[in-house]
């Protein structure tokens, strides 16, 4: 059960946005195919060591708004049932995001984990494996005996995540010992876009979990994580967890390691900070073309729209950068991509009429702000129109400024959707993605990189979003002096 709530993004998940399968229908799933994710190492895993493996149900989806109430409620009672028909197992292990959010429940990990346990019975092993951005709330821990996290951001660990926690459920039934848990919190909100793994303090920190699993591995430590919540959820349940899997006679050494690490982390607090360079929207396009003018580079200046960045859960329909290129005149830009189902539709009836001959005045496009639903205005060209598998797109075009206006939201932290639609990002001067931190797709195209910090439901200046749940104080949202403090773990 994989989704990442955006708790700003006022637009619900639902049910379509799921990538879905239940029972053998699993393994046949595209998903599944990718042989990327952590679903595929826990069955891989499991099946190797020759277990009868009984698929229960899969859902994943592009990060969103809360999911609503039908579709969080089916999501539930599926896998219940499943695991219901299943009769008696051994053991359970399951894939789980750990920052999902539904309109009617905070907390749907710890509701499912504590439904499952309901019917399992505290007999058998339940672990798990967690994205990074996971949170942990008293009755998932209640509910769990072992769990490990990505190690990885951007994520390519998954799988090995998976193995992870598929290998912690076979030796707990080699050992007729279920593994246990211990928590310790660090009050802190961290944007992804400062705390990628590859630079400290974040590459520091998971050293010392590996060594922590290295080291003590021999005498009982099964994993070691950090969870680091996600910040644009205003959740009780919000913040930084590191967590240490271990076999019973281990507890010592643990909740030594998961307090000196926690420790560790608050110790480096101020040390999260932006890996690119980062700019205000006006400054980013003053530079960018400052930089064309005096430098000609061959590839084009990338800049990201990161206040509404889908992959963070964004509403993806701000024009704000769109109405920027516009007034700015830039010569060469293209913007991929706005989520406006409207817009799409009246552009998508406009070409079938007019062909990309005539210019459709007045077309309405997503919201100029955050806080009105004021849309901008521009008279375009519609250049084309493509139904791809995953989303339909129309690409509209005026004096050099071409925009991809899609009717649903779409993951856009890597370039495949404007190859898609026939169109070579690299030939632009200005290239604008809704995404936070450049993957090394656009890296690789981009003579420039600059993340501009944009309103939006992904807005990098946490200070700026309005918390309503979020348990107070916490770093940056507050100010806390001295050591770290010892927070209760919240149900
Ligand atoms: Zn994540």
């Amino acid at each position: 059960m994989m989704q990442e709530t955006n708790t700003f993004n006022p637009l619900y998940t639902t049910r379509e946005y799921f990538a879905h399968a239940s029972g053998e229908a699993v393994y046949s799933h595209p998903r599944w195919c990718t042989g990327d994710d952590a679903t595929r190492g826990i069955l891989d895993t499991l099946a190797e060591h020759g277990a009868t493996v009984i698929p229960l149900t899969f859902f994943r989806a592009l990060p969103g708004g809360p999911v609503d109430s039908d579709t969080y409620k089916s999501i539930i009672s599926e896998t219940l049932s499943a695991l219901e028909c299943a009769g008696p197992v051994d053991a359970v292990c399951i894939a789980l995001h750990g920052s999902m959010y539904s309109s009617v429940d905070n907390d749907p990990e710890g509701t499912l984990l504590g439904r499952m346990r309901a019917l399992t019975g505290f007999e058998i092993p339940i672990c798990a494996a967690f994205d990074m951005h996971a949170k942990l709330s008293a009755r998932l821990l209640e509910n769990i005996d072992g769990l490990v996290g990505y190690k990885t951001a951007p994520h390519v660990d998954e799988y090995a995540t998976g193995q992870h926690a598929a290998n912690m459920v076979v030796e707990a039934l080699k050992r007729s010992q279920r593994p246990q848990t211990i928590v310790e919190r660090v009050p802190l909100l961290i944007a992804g876009e400062k705390s990628e793994t590859s630079v400290p303090p974040m590459s520091v920190i998971i050293g010392e979990l590996k060594k922590t699993e290295g080291t003590f591995r021999h005498l009982g430590v099964s994993a070691a994580s950090v969870l680091l919540g996600f910040p644009w959820a205003d959740t009780p349940h919000a913040g930084v967890s590191i967590a240490v899997t271990y076999w019973p006679d281990a507890l010592k050494i643990a909740r030594g390691e998961a307090v000196r690490i926690a420790d560790m982390v608050w110790a480096f607090q101020s040390d999260f900070n932006f890996t690119t360079e980062t700019r205000c929207l006006e400054d980013a396009i003053k530079v960018a073309l400052e930089f064309i003018a005096s430098d000609r580079p061959e590839l084009p200046v990338i800049i990201s729209d990161s206040g509404d960045n889908p992959t963070a859960g964004a509403l993806q329909n701000m024009s704000v950068v769109l109405e920027h290129a516009v007034k700015e005149r830039l010569p060469s830009a293209l913007i991929s991509a706005i989520a406006d189902p409207d817009a799409y539709s009246i552009a998508r009836s406009w070409f079938e009429v007019h062909q990309s001959d005539a210019i459709l005045h007045g077309l309405r496009i997503g919201t100029v702000s955050h806080t009105s639903s004021q849309p901008f205005v521009w008279d375009c060209k519609v250049h084309a129109v493509h139904d791809l598998d995953r989303v339909s797109v129309v690409v509209l075009e005026s004096q050099g400024i071409t925009c991809l206006v899609t009717d649903r939201r779409v993951a856009t932290y890597e370039p495949s959707l404007i190859m898609d639609c026939d169109i070579d990002p690299a030939t632009f001067r200005v290239l604008f993605v809704k995404c936070g931190y450049q993957g090394p797709e656009y890296r690789s195209i981009a003579s420039r990189s600059i993340v501009a910090l944009t309103p939006g439901d992904s807005n990098e200046d946490l200070t700026a979003l309005p918390y309503r749940n979020t348990p107070r104080p916490i770093v940056p949202l507050d100010n806390i002096p001295g050591r770290r403090p010892v927070s209760p773990v919240t149900s």
